[in-house]
């Protein structure tokens, strides 16, 4: 087979399945409405949990870097691109979560990557949350550690795999709320089944941090866990992008000897550090307490509305509020109908969920109004009768 025959027969077999991905340029896409053009609709597709990706007092920050440091940070951290702005950010940040340090990495996929290839080795192990994101399971099954996955938020079984025999170390993985479905992990028995068999746990927060718990601190505050390893993405609840690994001084040493996204890639602009740091500051402040009850009050709307649909509510508490469809045919054209009528939503298919369970991924945030879910839940209910 010639490269050209391989690509064709993948993309083929892409179409037939319903599961061809195509992007589609917006002008904005972040806020309550995505607009193209002079068309908008309302956006229930962003992680921009809070909104804080059009907030004035972010936006005149990054500014304010921009000018103070100019555009990019030259070189990576080990070089010229480890400034004032970032390390001010990275103290912040592990004051606020109460760990001894931060690292910043360019993005949570490179976090989580660079953190599991710097970490195991051939004769360890590491046992993650069926459900977890592909930037953790894809980094595990590259590396040379043994990947065990167990039933997803289910400690009884991570218990079990954790206690087969093993020469090296064991590393348990899971999300705080999961990107998919919505839910929760039950952090606490997570956290004691792994210490009781001499692990580490990582979490992954990217959609708990900012968005949930005092002052935003997320899911392991909330659910009083202290894991070894929190990884927090900033592109979601933080409007921004980038991402940190909370962590021991050990640990955050080792990460800047062994971790190649770190040693080998150009660190973030330190004009982001500064947005960061300015969104990290509405997040803490009772602005952003007033935003994560508004958020809250939007999530229970929803849910209360969403119990007479003909299709399946997921148990979510969380910003993520997936409708189980089932066929890929089915969500991509009831995404299509809602589009039409002015609601943007996504449609999620295998291989990012599991064969059978496409879904509308339907995303709250604080910017959006209590009309907007009306909205919303009217058209759902004509679209899916
Ligand atoms: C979004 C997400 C990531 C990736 O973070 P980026 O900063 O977007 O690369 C990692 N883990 C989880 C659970 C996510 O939802």
């Amino acid at each position: 087979m010639s490269w050209q025959q391989r690509i064709d027969t993948a993309l083929a077999e892409r179409c037939a399945a319903s599961a061809f991905r195509k992007r589609s340029p917006v002008s904005l896409g972040a806020g309550r409405w995505l607009t193209q053009g002079d068309q908008r609709w309302l956006n229930f597709s962003s992680n921009d949990y809070l909104g804080l990706s059009q907030h004035p007092q972010v936006v005149a920050a990054w500014q304010r870097g921009a000018t103070r440091y100019g555009t990019g940070s030259g070189g990576s951290g080990h070089v010229t691109g480890y400034s004032e702005a970032h390390q001010q950010l990275e103290q912040q940040l592990a004051e606020w979560l109460g760990f001894p340090r931060a690292l910043l990495f360019i993005s949570g996929f490179a976090a989580n990557q660079a953190l599991i290839a710097a970490l195991v080795g051939r004769d360890d192990r590491i046992v993650a949350d069926r459900l977890s994101h592909a930037s953790l399971l894809e980094a595990a099954s590259q590396s040379q550690a043994q990947l065990r996955r167990f039933t997803h938020n289910d400690p009884q079984q991570l218990a079990q795999l954790l206690a087969k025999p093993i020469d090296g170390l064991q590393l348990a993985v899971t999300e705080g709320i999961f990107s998919m479905d919505g839910d929760s992990a039950p952090l606490a028995e997570i956290a004691a089944v792994t210490k009781a068999a001499g692990g580490w746990l990582l979490v992954d927060d990217a959609h708990g941090i900012g968005a949930t718990g005092e002052e935003g601190r997320g899911s392991c505050f909330s659910q009083q866990t202290k894991p070894d390893l929190l990884v927090v993405t900033f592109g979601k609840a933080f409007g921004l992008s980038g991402a940190a690994v909370l962590c021991s001084e050990t640990v955050a040493d080792y990460l800047l000897q062994f971790a190649r996204h770190l040693i080998y890639s150009t660190s973030m602009p330190p004009a982001q550090a500064v947005a960061l740091s300015e969104a990290l500051k509405v997040i803490r402040s009772d602005e952003g307490e007033q935003r994560r009850q508004i958020l809250l009050d939007h999530i229970t709307r929803f849910r209360r509305g969403a119990q007479q649909l003909d299709v399946q509510l997921m148990d979510s508490q969380s910003a993520i509020q997936p409708l189980i469809v089932g066929e890929n045919a089915r969500a991509l054209s009831l995404a299509e109908s809602l589009r039409v009528q002015g609601c943007w939503l996504t449609a999620i298919r295998p291989p990012t969920v599991p064969a059978g369970t496409a879904r509308l991924r339907v995303t709250l945030t604080a910017s959006h109004q209590p009309q907007d879910i009306d909205h919303l839940l009217e058209k759902l209910y004509a679209a899916c009768r």
